[in-house]
């Protein structure tokens, strides 16, 4: 897929205030506090508060509004809404209650839908697939993955044309280079250093490929020293190589037993032993926004994002200019949203998107 000229200036320009060069935009972007697990703490920190001073724990409940009257609050003022996926369209392999007859009733009063994941471990095709393994009749371009964003941003900053003979190398899983495959840019690494360990001995070292011109981190199962190492080189010593990261996530849902450590954790391995900083082309950086509204000729002002994440989604939203929806689907809690530690105030919040209708009543 080809990006307009205009496209083109937007999305670079958005990406590079997260980029080395632009630091000073990367505070009122992503705060720091939000780019760290805070889940661990906040129960038992509320649960504390609301018992020492119990006003306390309604400190956003003034300013975040529970949908009531989703006509008039919502759907009257929005014409796309984004969705995240994971814990708003479904929770791991299983479909959320009322998704289907949602998203259709959406379609059949003119809205778009677009449907934005930062898991980069399939590419477009391969949640187009989910999409169809259950039953949702969606379009791949009306999908954008994380994995997909990368893609999009080396063809956006011309890496071909630019950096001819490099190729990138991949911490990561197959989406990643799949979608590289798409776009004809060379890689090395991903799935195939699956399993690698460094010698140790007297005299062994590394030995890294210097045409990798760009390093991207995505979530990656099986990451290990190895990859980790030859990361480090191709950034430390290759000529003016990048480092690109899909998304920070502090943390997953592998399984719905616990957390799992997110990307954040691999982009931290490499910050570590680089110093440097990654462009990001995942929630909340703008490139994916600016790629739909500019792909798609939207006024910002009528798109919603809909998501289950404070830290991403809806400081992706509300840092571009968009409605915000937080919905209970996922993996924020209601105590969590409304508790004094949390600081990112969505305009709604709903149980799940299929309050974006009344229910008929028999
Ligand atoms: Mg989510």
């Amino acid at each position: 897929m080809k990006l307009s000229i205009a496209a083109v200036a937007l999305c670079f320009s958005g990406v590079r205030g997260f980029g080395t060069t632009s630091r000073a935009f990367l505070p009122s972007k992503v705060p720091s506090s939000s780019l760290v697990p805070t889940t661990f703490t906040t129960k038992s920190a509320t649960s504390l508060l609301r018992h020492i001073h119990p006003r306390s724990f309604t400190s956003l409940s003034a300013s975040v509004a529970r949908l009531a009257e989703p006509q008039g609050q919502l759907l009257s003022t929005v014409d796309v809404f984004i969705f995240d996926c994971d814990g708003v369209i479904w929770r791991g392999d299983s479909l959320i209650d009322g998704i289907p007859e949602t998203l259709e009733k959406l379609r059949s009063a003119g809205k778009k839908c677009f449907f934005v994941t930062n898991n980069s471990t399939k590419s477009r095709a391969g949640y187009k697939k989910k999409f169809d393994s259950l039953g949702l009749d969606v379009a791949a371009e009306e999908i954008f993955s994380s994995s997909f964003a990368a893609a999009a941003y080396l063809e956006q900053s011309k890496f071909l044309e630019k950096k001819a003979g490099k190729k990138v190398y991949v911490i990561g899983e197959i989406g990643i280079c799949d979608e590289l495959d798409l776009i004809g840019v060379p890689y090395i690494g991903g799935p195939a250093d699956e399993g690698k360990q460094p010698e140790m001995v007297s005299g062994a070292k590394v030995d890294h490929d210097e045409d990798v011109g760009a390093v991207i981190v995505g979530f990656d199962r099986h990451i290990n020293y190895y990859k980790i190492q030859y990361a480090q080189l191709c950034i430390n010593e290759n000529e003016d190589c990048e480092f690109i990261a899909t998304n920070l996530d502090a943390v997953t849902h592998l399984t719905d037993a616990q957390e799992w450590a997110g990307n954040g954790s691999m982009v931290g391995a490499i910050k570590g032993c680089t110093g440097q900083e990654p462009n990001l082309v995942g929630k909340p950086s703008p490139l994916m926004i600016d790629y739909i509204a500019e792909k798609e000729g939207l006024d910002r002002s009528r798109i919603c994002m809909v998501g289950d994440r404070l830290d991403t989604d809806i400081l992706f939203g509300k840092n571009n200019g968009l409605k915000t929806c937080l919905v209970l689907s996922g993996v924020t809690s209601e105590e969590k949203l409304l508790g004094p530690e949390n600081e990112v105030a969505p305009d709604f919040y709903a149980d799940s998107i299929a309050d974006f209708f009344v229910k008929e009543t028999a």
